[in-house]
């Protein structure tokens, strides 16, 4: 039952948290759930694709994408910019279907800014050393890119009160934190100021 416009959930937290697979599976659950693609200046790690992982741009083009207005937020991320076009999400929303993005922590907070009724989940480890061990096994950066990716992790971790939520993703038990995002989302969808007046009406039609 579409009932209005879909929901914005914003899940952030430290680089290493679990983000990318946790995003996953919760796509593959729901199937009114859509994601929201960022655009990029990183170069594409082995595996990713364009325009599924993210829209691979130049710096030129991305700052130009920038100065059109077309990136609802932006950031600068250990050298590399990232952003989050606007159009799509405003699209999808307006179909009724649901969206979920994964920005870093200030990014979290800048789409918190533009849409109040975004919900933002926080993703942490259940202890902080894990997060070297994850970066360090993912093979994707240097050692100075990890040492950085922490550095911005602490900082990030300084911004968890501001967020709805909070999901530990504890190592080793990736399910229950997937249950849990999928409790928050399907508790949100069962809030009753989601619900049109339309939408109660049909249901009290006799
Ligand atoms: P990665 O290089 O690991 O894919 O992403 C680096 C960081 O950039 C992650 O913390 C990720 O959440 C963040 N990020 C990805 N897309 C966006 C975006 O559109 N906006 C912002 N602010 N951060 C993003």
């Amino acid at each position: 039952m579409i009932t209005g416009p879909g929901l914005l959930f914003v899940v952030s937290g430290p680089s290493g948290a679990g983000k990318d697979t946790l995003v996953d599976a919760l796509l593959a659950r729901l199937p009114r759930l859509r994601y929201s693609i960022s655009a990029t200046t990183r170069a594409p790690r082995a595996g990713e694709e364009e325009g599924k992982h993210y829209f691979f741009l130049s710096r030129d083009a991305f700052e130009r994408r920038l100065a059109a207005g077309e990136l609802l937020e932006w950031r600068e991320y250990n050298g590399n910019l990232y952003g989050t076009p606007r159009d799509y999400i405003e699209r999808t929303i307006a179909q009724g279907y649901d969206l979920i993005m994964k920005p870093e922590v200030n990014g979290a907070l800048a789409v918190k800014a533009a849409y109040a009724d975004a919900v933002l989940i926080f993703l942490a480890p259940d202890r902080f050393p894990i997060l070297r061990e994850r970066l360090t096994a993912r093979r994707t950066e240097t050692t100075e890119q990890i040492a950085r990716r922490l550095e911005i992790a602490e900082e990030e971790m300084k911004f968890v009160r501001s967020f709805d939520y909070i999901v530990v993703n504890a190592q080793g038990r990736p399910q229950e934190a997937i249950g849990d995002l999928e409790a928050i989302l399907r508790a949100e969808r069962c809030r009753i100021h989601r619900y049109t007046e339309e939408t109660i009406e049909n249901i009290r039609r006799p």
